[in-house]
């Protein structure tokens, strides 16, 4: 979700903190912080506005079961033979389902390299209180299933093991460090109902600090634009109605886990967790799997230059 890094996360039972997630975001001008949208905010800017996602024809779909668990996988191969054998791809699933245990630690300010903000936020959840955290690992597991039956070595920037966080700076440390060829953060919204549809977030050109994003914007620009495309494909789901003028596409220069990094990483919000129709996907463990195949599907496409 966008979240209000200006607000102090409310100390609440996971159920009853559901409707405080959304009171924090919807309640406040500038809600903002890693990942997410919000109400009080310009629209799409630079090159996202222009650019619509990549035909959904642009690249091949894979066909693969889809299971309604997330496949186990602590005995898979960390990596292996396939078309992306020998790459190195970092998911990060945001916010973590203890934040709101922790609040003094997540609200630790930190360095994004052009200003300093929250060490991670709580993130949002449906209105029957299923939680943003707890959707962002379930979408991470499948995506990481699928990335590593294609060879590829996958790190997640944190796996349900640690009380709180990563904070976002360390979240982007972990991709640079694993000198990773692609990175993908994965949230779903918090904004109003009737506000519908998924979005890819960009870096935008970041110079501040230790923050520079020069070499990434390019490259950023291509993985998220054949993920739209293709998660389009996957879901079915529209491009969000309230951000990205229907493109898909969103550019930013406020969230530290973008302006850290780099390497090539965007941000998806998969849905409004708001929104009963959204909800309805997002809850659906078949539509999850959708998803994360729609975000394989573009983060392959990327990889092979399809
Ligand atoms: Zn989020």
């Amino acid at each position: 979700m966008r979240h209000d890094e200006s607000v102090p996360p409310t100390f609440r039972r996971p159920a009853v903190f559901a409707a405080a997630a959304i009171a924090l975001c919807l309640g406040a001008a500038g809600c903002g912080g890693d990942g997410g949208t919000a109400q009080a905010r310009p629209g799409p800017g630079g090159v996202a506005a222009s650019s619509p996602p990549a035909p959904s024809s642009s690249a091949p779909v894979r066909t693969t079961p889809s299971p309604s668990k997330p496949p186990a996988s602590p005995s898979a191969p960390e990596t292996g033979s396939g078309p992306l054998a020998g790459r190195t791809v970092v998911i990060d699933p945001g916010h973590n389902p203890r934040n709101y245990l922790h609040t003094a630690e997540i609200n630790r300010q930190v360095d994004i390299g052009t200003t300093h903000k929250e060490c991670d936020t709580t993130g949002t959840s449906t209105n029957a209180g299923y939680a943003e955290a707890e959707f962002t690992l379930d979408v991470s597991h499948r995506l990481r299933a699928l990335l590593r039956a294609q060879g590829a070595k996958v790190i997640l920037t944190y796996d349900d093991d640690r009380p709180f966080g990563p904070c976002v700076d360390e979240r982007a440390r972990i991709g640079n460090k694993a000198g990773a060829d692609a990175v993908v953060s994965v949230h779903a919204d918090g904004s109003a109902a009737g506000n519908r549809g998924f979005h890819v977030i960009l870096p935008a050109l970041v110079r501040g600090g230790s923050a520079d994003t020069s070499k990434i914007v390019g490259p950023s620009r291509d993985l998220g634009t054949r993920i739209a495309g293709l998660f389009v494909r996957s879901t079915g789901s529209s491009p969000s109605n309230y951000v990205g003028g229907n493109t898909g596409l969103d550019t930013r220069k406020d969230l530290g886990g973008l302006n850290l990094s780099t390497v090539p990483k965007v941000f998806i919000e998969c849905g409004n967790m708001r929104d009963p129709k959204d909800a309805a996907l997002l809850t659906s463990a078949g539509w999850r799997q959708k998803a994360a195949q729609g975000i394989a599907d573009g983060i392959s496409s990327y990889l092979n230059g399809q």
